[in-house]
């Protein structure tokens, strides 16, 4: 068992300011594997503060683009030493397997910082423009100092989506890891510490929702930017609003896989284990909501329910497993709950609705599972699930299908099935949601990522996730 007795604030190992702990269980074993500090509200204090000094006192945030390029480098570098270590560890707290940990929990994150690099050296920090009365300089300049809150279920991938940007402007950042995921978050700081920012620039706290709200409601911090539950996300967007702090959220979602009735099955069955079940379906993307033509339901059922059962579900660390264990106990008996919500509002369970495979004694397994005959207004269409339950829903025709896939309080993500790539691109127009693939769902570092309705305000990735850091400033009437 690894034992974090330290904060990493300001730059350096701090005593926290409380005596509280949290024990972080491998969702596998079930056996605790670390214990690190949770943040109370003065260590928040001194990590704004730190952050505080680092941007309005030393000369970071007016650094060339360059040097600033250079020490999220040092980032990237000490985290692709790690890679392998970082990707057991996720696949610990979590239960992601490890052959999606290697990609999606690992070189994900790499692979966002390198494309956040590359935005950030194509930016115009500062340009000439001619106005309609007056020459003017367009300035970005950093947001200030940044509070990134995230969610345990591809914790590296949401903080990296959220620091690179941050530091590359030139703002200082504080992250709340999620107490699920505290130890892939104290080997970043570590791995900072190692990069040798300037003292201040980065904080890392581990901790809950109590240091987050202190981080929301604190006067020092410039911007929150939060990834996780929509439930908090109202909440913080209502108190940065009272403060008019600037923020971004990124939350949950039901998204829909819209099959038309020229999809290629396989295709189809193929790209839902990606598209539907990754990361045992804690994926705020996931598509759970199979919308399928009530002229091949029943084919689109069997495809669905055989790419549920291709996953082969066991310990998250073999390499042959494709689905592991639910991250918590509390997260299986939630989607347990769900499950049985199902049953009883008449939807048809076509395979799955057990726990652990045969001979698992440990973990928190929900096996996949698929629901037929489900109404879009039922609550396992209507609720974010959050594992690897999809429900397939019949529809009558185009206009119908597209009209279901909106039916959502939610708009992250969806997909189209089709071989027909005109009639995809129109269902493509026609959902509204942030994000959408046809024939897979396949997400970008350098496209926009993010919600429309209660998935979220803002979006990350690309150029569109460095503005969320910036300040446009025009200085106006320059010398011609
Ligand atoms: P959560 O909202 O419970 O917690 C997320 C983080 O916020 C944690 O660090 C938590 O400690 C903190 N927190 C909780 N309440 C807070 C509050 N009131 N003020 C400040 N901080 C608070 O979410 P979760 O269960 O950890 O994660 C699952 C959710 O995250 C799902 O809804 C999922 O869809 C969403 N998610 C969204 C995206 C996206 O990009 N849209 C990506 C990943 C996960």
């Amino acid at each position: 068992m690894r034992t974090y007795p330290r904060l990493f604030v300001g730059g350096e190992w701090c005593e926290p300011s409380t005596a509280e702990t949290i024990e972080v269980v491998e969702a596998h074993s079930e056996e605790v594997i670390a214990r690190v500090p949770s943040a109370g509200p003065a260590d928040v204090d001194r990590a704004v503060a730190a952050g505080r000094r680092a941007f309005d006192e030393t000369d970071w945030p007016r650094l060339p683009i360059g040097d600033r390029i250079d020490a999220v480098r040092r980032i990237v570098d000490g985290f692709a030493e790690r890679a392998e270590e970082l990707a057991r560890t996720i696949s610990s707290e979590n239960g992601a397997p490890i052959g999606f940990s290697r990609l999606g929990q690992v070189a994900a994150p790499i692979d966002i910082m390198n494309s956040m690099i590359d935005v950030a050296a194509g930016t115009a920090w500062e340009e000439r423009r001619t106005g309609r009365y007056v020459d003017y300089l367009v300035r970005r300049e950093p947001v200030g100092v940044v509070g990134a809150i995230v969610a345990w279920n591809v914790p590296q991938v949401l903080i990296a989506t959220k620091l690179a940007p941050a530091l590359l402007s030139g703002c200082t950042a504080i992250v709340k890891a999620a107490p699920e995921a505290s130890v892939d978050a104290m080997m970043l700081a570590e791995i900072i510490e190692a990069a040798d920012l300037p003292r201040g620039a980065v904080s890392v706290l581990t901790g809950g929702a109590e240091a987050g709200r202190a981080m929301v409601e604190h006067p020092g911090i410039d911007k929150i930017s939060f990834t996780g539950s929509s439930a908090a996300g109202r909440e913080i967007g209502a108190r940065c609003g009272s403060s008019l702090k600037r923020v971004s959220l990124e939350l949950g979602g039901k998204s829909a896989a819209v099959v038309l009735d020229d999809a290629d099955l396989e295709t189809l069955a193929k790209g839902l284990r990606f598209a539907s079940f990754v990361n045992n379906g804690q994926a705020c993307a996931a598509q759970t909501r199979i919308l399928a033509p009530r002229s091949t339901y029943d084919e689109v059922v069997d495809a669905v329910a055989g790419s549920a059962d291709s996953l082969r579900v066991g310990n998250p660390l073999d390499p042959s497993t494709k689905m592991g264990p639910l991250v918590s106990r509390r997260q299986r008996d939630r989607v347990r709950d769900y499950i049985a919500g199902g049953r009883r509002d008449g939807a048809r369970l076509v395979t799955g609705g057990v726990d652990a495979p045969p001979g698992q004694t440990t973990g928190w397994f929900v096996q996949p599972t698929v629901f037929a005959d489900v109404v879009n207004t039922m609550e396992i269409a209507q609720e974010e699930i959050f594992g690897p339950v999809v429900c397939v829903i019949p529809y009558d025709d185009e206009p119908d299908a597209v009209r279901l896939a909106n039916a959502s309080r939610y708009g992250l993500a969806g997909s189209v099935w089709t071989s027909d790539a005109d009639r995809g691109l129109r269902v493509a127009r026609s959902v509204r949601t942030g994000t959408f693939g046809i024939n897979g769902y396949a997400p970008d570092p350098l496209a926009p990522f993010g919600g429309y309705k209660e998935s979220g305000i803002g979006r990350e990735w690309g150029s569109f996730g460095l503005e969320e850091y910036i300040e446009l400033k025009a200085i106006n009437g320059i010398p011609t």
